[in-house]
Formats: structure tokens, sequence, C-alpha cells
């Protein structure tokens, strides 16, 4: 069972069976899962869907699976915080923050799109699944497939921090560390599906693995209590999130589940790779391929395969987009720390700081609630904040030591 109706090319509509499949066949456009919501009305129900598991899967009727989920029984369902220290810092009325930096098992937004990739992979029979990253989708792909038993293969490029390395080859991966950078890795990706016959959750399963990150949109919804943020602001990296939280709202707009309520959508880039932000700002139609320089590296991606898509949302739905720089980012990353108490990545550090950029710019207007989403978590980029934090005292285990401490620090 399942609402599917097929894929569609995203460009010139050409329609295709439920397939492993990256593009279209006449145009190259991207392919889409396209549903039956004529035949959901009345079925996927705001009661139906809060009658269904605290994970991702509450949504599974608006995702592509055929029959029942093989893996992510915890992912999703992620807090959505509202961040009232923030909102007095910042001088806003309502801030909420939907923490993907605490999902399941991974820690950032890639284990909903990983759930909905393996799944799949499983229900087409592979037997092997591969990524190409930059560190949090390896991390996903190689957990998520230890758990179902599948074999995994992730590349990634050579740069990355530490524990984005090991936190991917714990799960036991075949890890491949690329000279390269993240579009040098996603281009052999792809040849590599091709010749080997697996499952790469980012080529060939494409666009049954982008559905995934739609359950960051859905959650933001049902946690608002069934309502849609007048703003909310999304990293860019490839650009599968920002489209797919668009969709998500609308697909909830089409089947009476939310009122619309013209939610904006805004992109958050680094200013060391922010082709996206960049040509949104310039007017520009199509965006131009950058070389990645920034700390943000879990959205360090110079030609994001979506970028297009995220341009033509932000547009159409009457948001921006902004870039911050690595000093803006770190300061963003110790504001929440601060103020909520989430250690997020520099990525989320980069969505915070261009939130706050368009706050002060005006475009987000300060009595309006806006949500920013984090997907990613500190602890994994622990690096970039060494030295950043302040200093410890060292004393000895003595009590006089630590009253010397106390009375030096008033
Ligand atoms: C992958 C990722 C993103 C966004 O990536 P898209 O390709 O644009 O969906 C954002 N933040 C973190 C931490 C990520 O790992
Ligand atoms: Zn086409």
């Amino acid at each position: 069972m399942g609402y599917v109706a097929g894929l569609r090319c995203k460009e010139c509509g050409a329609a295709y069976p439920v397939e492993p499949r990256t593009v279209c066949d006449e145009d190259f456009g991207p392919v889409e899962v396209v549903y039956d919501y004529e035949a959901m009305r009345g079925k996927v129900t705001r009661t139906s869907i809060e009658a269904g598991p605290r994970s991702l899967w509450r949504y599974r009727d608006l995702l592509p699976i055929e029959g029942e989920p093989r893996v992510g029984f915890h992912s999703g369902f992620t807090p959505l915080i509202k961040a009232d220290k923030l909102a007095a810092e910042l001088g806003v009325k309502a801030v909420y923050i939907k923490d993907d930096s605490t999902n399941y098992p991974t820690y950032s937004y890639k284990d909903r799109v990983v759930a909905v990739a393996l799944t799949k992979a499983m229900e087409f029979g592979y037997d092997t699944v591969g990524c190409a990253s930059t560190g949090n989708l390896a991390h996903s792909v190689a957990a998520h497939a230890a758990r179902a038993g599948l074999k995994a293969v992730v590349l990634v490029p050579y740069d990355l921090e530490e524990g984005k390395i090991v936190g991917s080859q714990v799960f036991g991966p075949r890890m491949v560390k690329i000279r390269g950078n993240y579009d040098d890795v996603n281009r052999l990706c792809s040849q590599i599906a091709d010749k080997y016959g697996w499952a790469i959750v980012n080529v060939n399963l494409r666009p049954y693995y982008t559905e995934g990150a739609k359950t960051h949109g859905f959650e933001i919804a049902e946690q608002l209590g069934w309502r849609l943020p007048a703003h909310t602001v999304v990293p860019v990296a490839g650009g599968t999130i920002l489209p797919k939280i668009w969709k998500a709202y609308q697909e909830f707009i089409t089947l009476g589940l939310v009122e619309d309520t013209h939610p904006k959508i805004y992109g958050a880039q680094a200013a060391g790779c922010s082709p996206v932000s960049t040509a949104i700002q310039q007017g520009q139609d199509l965006f131009t391929p950058q070389k990645p320089c920034t700390i943000a590296k879990s959205i360090a991606i110079g030609n994001p395969a979506d970028g297009f898509y995220v341009m033509k949302v932000v547009r159409e739905s009457g948001g921006w987009a902004e870039m911050a720089d690595d000093e803006e980012i770190l300061d963003a990353v110790r504001l929440l720390a601060r103020t909520e108490g989430i250690f997020t990545e520099p990525a989320g550090g980069t969505t915070l700081a261009c939130a706050i950029k368009l706050i002060e710019s005006g475009r987000i207007p300060r009595d309006e609630p806006v949500c920013v989403c984090i997907t990613g978590n500190g602890l994994k980029t622990i690096e970039v904040m060494q030295g950043r934090c302040g200093q410890a005292d060292v004393i000895d285990a003595k009590m006089e030591q630590f009253d010397d401490l106390m009375a030096a620090a008033v």
C-alpha cells in the first residue's frame, strides 16, 4: 500500500516508474517522487499522524516506501524548542529552534534522509549502500547500514575533521578519503553507482532519499500545533533540505492539515561557500559554483545539485538568503550554547548567524515568529571551538586553592 504515483522530471514532467534513478533521460533534469493527494484525503489526517510512532515514520504515508520501514525507527521527531532567552537577546518576539543536533542515531538531519533511502534500498534488493559526503551523511549511512545488516561504502573529502572520520569508521564501513573537495567526491560517486551497481543514496536513490528531508518540515508544523512559522531559516549545502521543507509545508496545506499562512523560506550559507546566497542577493538567474573555504565543512558544497531549486523556493516564498563569515558563525555557535544549552556544529552556527542578519536588516520583522533549523551537533566538530571558549583554571585538590580561586573571581 502507499500513495506514491511514480517519479516525475522536475523540468519536463516526464513520468517514470518507481525505480533507482537520478535524472530524466530526456533532459537530465532531477526526478521527484509524486503522490496521489486526492487518495489521501480523509485518510491522512492530523489524528492519523498523531497516532503514529514518535519517529519520522509517523509521516510514512507521505514518504516513498511500499512496505514497512526497515531502519530509522528512532530517527526524527526531534525537539522544537521555544527559544525565549535567545529571542530576548535578539530582541524578537518568538524564536523556535528545530533541533536536529539530537537526531538518532548520528546527531544530524541526515538520519532522516538515510532512514528513507536505506528502507528503499532494501525494497529494491540492494545489499551494498554508499554515499558521497561532507561527513554527516557518511555517519548516518554507516550507522543505519550496520543496524540493517547492509554493506556500506562511504566516500569523503580527505580534509574532514577527525571527529567526522572516526564517527563513520566506528560503524565499520569501507571508508575512502578522496584527494579533492566534495564536488570531486560526488562526481566519482556517480560513476561508481553505475559501474558497481550499488545503492548510492545521494545518486541513484536521490529521489527517495531527498523525500526524507520533508519530515523536518512536517515536524515543525505539527509541533507548532499544526501551524506554519512565518519565517523559516534553513542551511543550504547540496540544496536538499530547503526545497523539501517547502514541499512539506505545501503538502500539509494541500491536505488541509495546516492553514496557508504564506510561510517565507530563507537560505543560509557560509561566506566561504555561498553560491546560492550570492546569486539570490545579486538577482542572478543561475548561481556560479565556488571553491569552498570555510569552517562550516558539512555545508561546504560549491556546486549544489539542487541549488537552482533552492533559489526558486526562496523567491516563490518571498524569502531571501544570507551568508555569514567564520567569526560570525563561531559567535552564533557560542550564542546558541550560552542562551539555550544547545551545542551545534558550524552549519548550525551559520544558520543562526544568517537568521540574525535577516532580523537586523529588517527582512524578518521582529514581531513575527521565526524558526531556525539546527541540523548538526557541535560535539562532532570540537576542533573548531578549541581555544575559543575561554580557559579552565587548574588547581590541586585543596580547599585553600579553590577558595583563592573563588575570592579572585569576585
Ligand atoms: C547535509 C547538511 C545540511 C544541508 O544539506 P543539504 O544538502 O542542503 O540538504 C545542513 N546541515 C548539516 C549539518 C548537514 O550535514
Ligand atoms: Zn525531463
